[in-house]
């Protein structure tokens, strides 16, 4: 196919070689791909947002090439922490806790040292700008603002820190046993909910689940 040049939305680069760009990384939808096969025949659950069926096509071309291979480098992180495509645990060993000190942080969260915050904040912000700057209709357009969209593109690009109005939650979906619908087939995009002073998105991605608030009057 013929390059398509174009503006990065990111960068800001004029007439460059636009990259596909995955709103859901790759990584998510290979997964994914296991779904309907016996070995993982259950279907995917979306709890809000929108279900993502043929990920592998919900692409955009955004990005120059340079950016995004800098996007891509916190997606490598998150993919380490996320369910396998089986279904196997998320590896609570890398991050230095057991599934009870997991259990008894329920609520009130849990101080891990060896966790890389600044990667997963980095691609939460990520999905969520991507998703806010597409042009197509079906990545779940989570309504963030031009000044806000901005914030996050110079925080993304690395000339400027993650925005002084938001907060990123992670959350580890655990999987009860015999439950019908596997917490690793949940992907969707970003859904946006009001809550007084400021906007929540949240997106699930293979057993994970993110939580991006944005705005001026965040609850403690
Ligand atoms: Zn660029």
């Amino acid at each position: 196919m013929a390059p398509v040049l174009g503006n990065c939305r990111l960068c800001l680069t004029h007439d460059v070689e636009l990259q596909e760009s995955h709103i859901i990384p790759k990584w998510a939808s290979k997964r994914l791909r296991a779904v309907g096969s016996t070995r993982n025949p259950n279907p995917i659950t979306i709890t809000y947002g929108q279900a993502v069926q043929k990920s592998n096509q919900i692409t955009e071309k955004m990005l120059c090439a340079h950016c995004e291979q800098m996007v891509g480098r916190s997606e490598k992180y998150v993919a380490k922490l996320a369910y396998g495509a089986d279904g196997e645990p998320v590896p609570l060993s890398i991050l230095g806790i057991s599934l009870t000190d997991a259990f008894s942080a329920i609520g009130s969260g849990i101080s891990i040292a060896n966790l890389h915050t600044d990667k997963i904040v980095y691609f939460a912000s990520s999905v969520v700008w991507r998703a806010s700057v597409a042009h197509r209709h079906d990545t779940g357009k989570p309504r963030i603002g031009r000044r806000y969209q901005e914030e996050f593109r110079s925080y993304l690009l690395g000339s400027a820190s993650f925005p002084k109005n938001a907060r990123l939650v992670l959350g580890i979906l655990v999987q009860p046993a015999n439950a019908p619908h596997p917490r690793h087939n949940i992907v969707s995009f970003p859904a946006t909910g009001r809550y007084g002073g400021y906007h929540r998105h949240v997106f699930f991605i293979c057993g994970l689940y993110f939580e991006l608030c944005i705005g001026s009057q965040m609850p403690k």
